[in-house]
Parts: structure tokens; C-alpha cells; sequence
């Protein structure tokens, strides 16, 4: 078992990610004293998150022991790489980079932590229909964590219908016994009535985003909502769920399994989730 270890968050515009605090106070607790977790910003450095594959290579061969990978790198970094997880395969995108045997391993916890969280918080939630709302990077891993866990009917939809249709392509190649649809944007509110399950996976919501990524009239009480938004944690379309009676997830559940997931590729410890969300509430 390694005992130093020497990991870098690889991203841009980085500088207020919960991320260090969480993964060095779990090692803090765990009495790991060799460790370290420093942010490595492209924006710091001036490089754009095509170079971000560079930037890991030089770290790892001056000693950096791993990596989390966060926007807009996730799937810049996998040129770089020498393998990976079958996970961030599919995905076409990876958030953890573990140096093993002189080689770079590529994972993805966010598809892993989305499941998770979704198991801890929701675990009666039905996946009869679910509309996710947001197809990039966090997007994405939620509608493979959907159709992984069983979701019957996916509809995606995004401002950028691009995206939704290449997310609802890709899932439905690797699913197919999975219903999968895009969604226009101005459909989402009308159709939510034959779902049970909403997603918020944009941005919306977020401390300098305000409002909520679909109409809140149109919840209803046997729709369960969770939201990948984390900052704040309880968001507008969460008390809007909750006003209206539907069970609700909030991303902290999310945040905290992908960083355990990702803590226990990095270091080879178990992570204490219940101290890693206690430790979140408290930052
Ligand atoms: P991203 O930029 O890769 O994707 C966001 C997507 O939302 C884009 O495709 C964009 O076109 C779409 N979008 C934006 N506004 C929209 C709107 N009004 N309606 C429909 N689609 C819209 O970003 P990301 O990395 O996926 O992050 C999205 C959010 O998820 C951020 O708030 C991020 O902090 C959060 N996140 C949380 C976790 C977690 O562990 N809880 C993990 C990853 C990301």
C-alpha cells in the first residue's frame, strides 16, 4: 500500500472546489500524514483544457501519485492516459487518474457516485421514465448511472440539442433494451406528467445561476427530483419539489460517493462517507 501520495485537481478556474477540503480532511482523519491534494488550474498556468493530458504526464513524472479531473477536461485527459476503466469508456469521459506500475489509469466516479447517492437517498425511486435535464459532463453520467440501474424509459434534453441527441445516442448503443429520447427544451414541463423521475443536470440552480431548469408548476407529488447541484445545496427546484410533495436527492449525495469512490482509487483506504458528508455540511 502506498503511503505518499501527491494528487492534483486538474481543471480550470478551480479555485473555490470543495474538492481539497473534503479529500484532505478524509486523509486527516484516516491519520494519512504523507498527503497531499493542490490544485493544478489550467487558468493559473494560462493553458487551455486541450493541454490538460500534458499537464498530468509532467506532474505524474515529477511524483504526482494521482488525479482528479474536473471541467472542462474530463474528456481532454483521455489521449494521455494508457488505460481505462470500463466505466469511463463508456463515457467517454474520466474524473480520476490513478498512477499504477509506471502507467496512468483513467476512472469515472461521477457515473459510480451518481448511482450511489442515488441508492442512498432514493433507493425506492422508480425508473419507469426519467427526464434528465442537462447533457454535458455531469449529464451524461447520470443518464449511463439511469440506464445502468435499470431505467426503463430515458429522455434527455439540453439547450444544446445536440449534445442531448449525441447523450441519447450513445446511451441507447450501449442500453439497447432502453427507451431513449430527446426531448425539446420547451417539451420538458408538458411531459413530465408520464415520468417518475426528473434529473437536474445543468447548471441552473447553482450560486450565480438562479431559477430552475424546468417550470416548478409542473412538478407533481409522485415525481421524485434530484438535482447534480450541489452549491447551494438545497437549490430552488428542490424546495419547489418539496413544496409539492415529490421525494428529493440533493447533489451533496453525489459530490460526497464520486470523492469517497475517488478517494479509495487514489489512496487504496476505505472512505467514511457519513464523515465525508458531515465534513461537506460543514464547509
Ligand atoms: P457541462 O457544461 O459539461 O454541462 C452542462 C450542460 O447543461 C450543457 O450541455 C449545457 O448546454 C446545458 N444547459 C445549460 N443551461 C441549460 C438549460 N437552461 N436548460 C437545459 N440545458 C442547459 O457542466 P457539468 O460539468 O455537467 O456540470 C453541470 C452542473 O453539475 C454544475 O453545477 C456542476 O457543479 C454540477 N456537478 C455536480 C457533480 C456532483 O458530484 N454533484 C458532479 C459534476 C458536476
Amino acid at each position: 500500500v502506498r503511503t505518499t501520495h501527491r494528487i492534483g485537481l486538474v481543471g480550470a478556474g478551480i479555485g473555490t472546489s470543495l474538492s481539497p477540503a473534503l479529500h484532505s480532511g478524509e486523509a486527516a482523519a484516516l491519520g494519512l500524514t504523507d498527503y497531499r491534494y493542490e490544485l493544478l488550474d489550467l487558468d493559473d498556468r494560462g493553458l487551455p483544457a486541450e493541454r490538460a493530458g500534458e499537464v498530468i504526464r509532467e506532474a505524474h513524472a515529477d511524483g504526482w501519485t494521482g488525479f482528479n479531473v474536473t471541467h472542462p477536461c474530463k474528456q481532454a485527459v483521455i489521449g494521455a492516459l494508457d488505460e481505462l476503466s470500463g466505466n469511463a469508456r463508456l463515457l467517454g469521459a474520466v474524473n480520476t487518474v490513478v498512477a499504477e506500475d509506471g502507467k496512468l489509469i483513467g476512472h469515472n466516479t461521477d457515473h459510480s457516485g451518481f448511482l450511489a447517492g442515488l441508492r442512498r437517498g432514493l433507493p425506492a425511486a422508480d425508473l419507469a421514465a426519467v427526464q434528465v435535464v442537462g447533457a454535458g459532463g455531469a449529464g451524461s453520467a447520470v443518464a449511463y448511472a439511469l440506464a445502468s440501474a435499470g431505467a426503463s424509459e430515458l429522455r434527455i434534453a439540453d439547450v444544446d440539442s445536440a449534445r442531448a441527441a449525441d447523450v441519447a445516442d450513445r446511451v441507447s448503443g450501449a442500453f439497447p433494451g432502453i427507451t431513449t429520447v430527446t426531448v425539446p427544451l420547451d417539451r420538458v414541463a408538458g411531459g413530465l406528467d408520464r415520468c417518475t423521475g426528473l434529473v437536474n443536470a445543468t447548471p441552473i440552480g447553482m450560486t450565480g445561476h438562479p431559477g430552475t431548469p424546468v417550470d416548478p408548476g409542473a412538478l407533481h407529488a409522485s415525481l421524485w427530483v434530484a438535482d447534480v447541484v450541489y452549491r447551494p445545496i438545497r437549490t430552488e427546484l428542490l424546495d419547489a419539489a418539496e413544496r409539492t410533495g415529490c421525494a428529493v436527492l440533493d447533489g451533496g449525495q453525489m459530490l460526497v460517493a464520486q470523492a469517497a469512490d475517488t478517494f479509495e482509487l487514489l489512496t487504496g483506504r476505505s472512505a467514511d462517507r457519513a464523515r465525508m458528508r458531515t465534513h461537506l455540511a460543514e464547509l
